[in-house]
C-alpha cells in the first residue's frame, strides 16, 4: 500500500476512535504529517496530561519519552507503534549507578537528562531538559549551596551547562552521548561552512563543545526551531547540527528559508523504527497489550517528583 493511501487511512480511522497520535520532531516526515501534535519530548507529555483527552495515545518517539508520557499519565494508556524504539544514551545510565554516584558524593544533588529510563529518574533529584539544563544545575547548586552537581546520562549537554553556569557537573557516566549529535566533528563545520559562508549555524547542547563554540546558537531542538520562526528576514540560510526530522519539518514550514544539514546522515536510526503500517495497525487494535507502555505505579510515583520539581523550577 503507497504512503499516501496509508496516510489517508489513519486519518480516516482516527475519526471514529478515542485515540491522539503524538510524534516527536526527529519521526519519518510521513508521520509528522499524521500526527494530532508535533514536539520535542517533554512537550509531548505535558501536552498529553493538559490538552488530550483520549483514553489512548499513540506515542511515536523512543522507549523514555513513552515512559514520561505513562509517567505523568498514568490513567491512560500509552502505546509505542514500535517497541524496539529505545535511546542508546538512555540506556548509558542505570538506576543502580545513580544510586552508586549517590553514595559516593553525599549531598550532591542529582540531576538527570529528561531522555533517561522511568528507573533512573525515580532516583534522581530533579530533571532537566535541554533547554533548561543550565538553569537547573544553577538553581539546584544554588539551593543546595554545593559547588557541583551530578549529571547524567549525556556527558555533552552535563558539559554545557557546566560550561554556561560555572558549575561543575560529575558526569554519570563520563562517556555518555547521543550516537547522532556527538559524530558532528569540527571538520564537518568547517567543510559546510566553507560551501555556505552566510548560513547561521545551529547546533544542539548534546554536540561536544569544540562543536557548540563555532555555533551561531545552540539549543534544543523547539529553541532551534523558534529561533529560526523569529529570524530576520534577511537570515534565510542555516545550517542545522541536529537530527534529521527537525530540518526536514523546518523545511515544510518556513518554505523561503534554506536548511542545510551540518553532515551527511544526521539520522536517529532507533526514531525510525515507526512506520506507518504499524500506527495504522494500533489504530485498529489498541487493546494489544503488546504495545503498551506502562511504567509501574511504584516507580511512577517516584519518577514523577523530579518531573514536577523541573516544573516548578522552570
Ligand atoms: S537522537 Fe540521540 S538522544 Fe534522541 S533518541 Fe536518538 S539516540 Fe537518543
Amino acid at each position: 500500500m503507497s504512503e499516501i493511501i496509508l496516510q489517508k487511512e489513519i486519518i480516516k480511522l482516527k475519526r471514529n476512535k478515542d485515540i491522539t497520535i503524538l510524534a516527536h520532531y526527529y519521526q519519518p516526515i510521513q508521520i509528522q504529517e499524521v500526527a494530532d501534535y508535533l514536539g520535542d519530548s517533554l512537550g509531548l507529555s505535558r501536552l498529553a496530561k493538559e490538552k488530550v483527552n483520549t483514553q489512548y495515545i499513540i506515542f511515536a518517539g523512543v522507549d523514555f519519552m513513552a515512559e514520561t508520557a505513562s509517567i505523568l499519565n498514568q490513567d491512560k494508556h500509552i502505546l509505542i507503534p514500535n517497541y524496539e524504539s529505545c535511546c542508546p544514551m538512555a540506556a548509558y545510565l542505570t538506576a543502580e549507578m545513580v544510586k552508586e554516584y549517590k553514595e559516593k558524593y553525599p549531598g550532591i544533588p542529582a540531576i538527570v537528562y529528561v531522555n533517561s529510563t522511568a528507573a533512573v529518574k525515580a532516583e534522581s533529584d530533579i530533571c532537566c531538559t535541554s533547554s533548561n539544563a543550565v538553569r537547573i544545575v544553577e538553581k539546584m547548586s544554588k539551593t543546595l549551596g554545593t559547588d557541583q552537581v551530578l549529571f547524567g546520562p549525556d556527558a555533552h549537554l552535563a558539559d554545557y551547562a557546566e560550561q554556561k553556569s560555572g558549575i561543575k557537573t560529575i558526569k554519570m557516566p563520563p562517556n555518555g552521548n547521543c550516537y547522532v549529535h556527538s559524530q558532528i566533528t569540527v571538520e564537518d563545520i568547517e567543510n559546510i561552512k566553507m560551501e555556505y559562508p552566510k548560513a547561521k549555524l545551529l547546533v544542539h547542547p548534546e554536540c561536544k563543545r569544540e562543536v557548540r563554540n563555532l555555533a551561531d546558537f545552540v539549543g534544543s531542538t523547539a529553541q532551534m526551531y523558534n529561533y529560526v520562526k523569529r529570524s530576520p528576514h534577511q537570515e534565510n540560510s542555516f545550517i542545522i547540527g541536529t537530527e534529521i526530522g527537525l530540518l526536514e519539518r523546518m523545511r515544510i514550514d518556513f518554505p523561503k528559508k534554506q536548511f542545510i544539514l551540518a553532515k551527511e546522515k544526521l539520522i536517529c536510526y532507533n526514531m525510525k523504527k515507526h512506520n506507518l503500517e504499524l500506527i495504522k495497525y494500533l489504530l485498529e487494535n489498541p487493546e494489544d497489550k503488546n504495545f503498551e507502555i506502562k511504567v509501574a505505579p511504584d516507580i511512577a510515583k517516584r519518577a514523577y517528583k523530579p518531573i514536577q520539581k523541573m516544573l516548578d523550577f522552570s
